[in-house]
């Protein structure tokens, strides 16, 4: 069975900046990874490699088996056409800190606007489906609401069903709760969790150690653009090897 995300020493620099050393890891079909560490150790940078939203250095993630963002020929290595890459990423749901929902369109317009101008399905069709994943979210009332009408779970709630409408195979999450009023975080959660227990996989960069401890099935520490540790979660978080994760879980309970 192939991984859906394989990725090989992967690195990444901004100009003299080397901020992804090396990333190596694996997740299997169905699995959760909770992706950790201090701000500015390459999180966000790693999850936008896996789409290719920014290009890797050298070494090779690998999304079900497909070699990300290029072609090997001859046993080089040639950057995909921007529009093959975009096929990639059709495949490859990704959630934000910070939502960015379309403000002039409602709920429902937001979520039947990749399905409509990327896949070309059917509006009828892309509503039908619409309506279901915001049932999903517990939306179901909130369809004709703009995104300034709802509270920042409601519309970050909207912005999973949004990405789960081009029915991924992958979902990124990107610090998803970490925008919002503490008395919001559960109910974002909760729909992560049910995503989980439906079988999606999922990597998710999170501080939120109660959800990693109880749905993720690797944990990941990372700093300074490195693994420092990862494992099952329960473990890891009882016994942390490296002071380096100790100090930062220290810091966060
Ligand atoms: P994290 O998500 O773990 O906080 P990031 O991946 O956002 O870390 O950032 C890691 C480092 O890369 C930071 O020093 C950040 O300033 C730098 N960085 C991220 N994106 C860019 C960019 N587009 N250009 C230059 N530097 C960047
Ligand atoms: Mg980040």
């Amino acid at each position: 069975m192939t991984a859906m995300v394989k990725a090989e020493q992967v690195c990444k620099s901004f100009g003299a900046l080397r901020v992804l050393k090396g990333i190596t890891l694996e997740i299997d079909r169905g699995q959760v990874l909770c992706l950790v560490g201090p701000s500015g150790s390459g999180k966000s940078t790693f999850l936008r490699c896996i789409n290719h939203l920014e290009q890797v250095n050298a070494g090779r993630l690998y999304v079900d088996g497909d070699l990300i963002g290029y072609r090997e020929k001859n046993g080089k290595l040639y950057e995909m056409a921007p529009k093959d890459a975009a096929v990639q990423r059709r495949d490859i749901g990704m959630v934000f800190q910070h939502f960015n929902l379309f403000p002039h369109r409602t709920a429902l317009e937001n979520i039947i606007e990749a399905p409509t101008q990327v896949k070309g399905i059917k509006k009828a069709d892309a509503v039908t489906r619409a309506k279901d994943l915001l049932d999903q979210v517990g939306l179901s009332d909130k369809a004709n609401a703009y995104p300034a009408q709802l509270s920042g779970g409601q519309q970050q709630r909207v912005a999973i069903a949004r990405a789960l409408a081009m029915d991924p195979k992958l979902m990124l999450f990107d610090e998803p709760t970490s925008a919002l009023d503490p008395e919001l975080v559960g109910e974002v959660l909760a729909v992560m969790k049910n995503l989980a227990r439906e079988g999606m996989t999922m990597v998710v960069v999170t501080h939120e150690m109660g959800f990693a401890r109880e749905v993720a099935d690797q944990l990941v520490f990372m700093d300074g653009g490195v693994v420092v540790e990862s494992g099952e979660p329960r473990g890891l978080l009882a016994n942390p090897q490296h002071e380096r994760t100790k100090a930062f879980l220290s810091k966060l309970l």
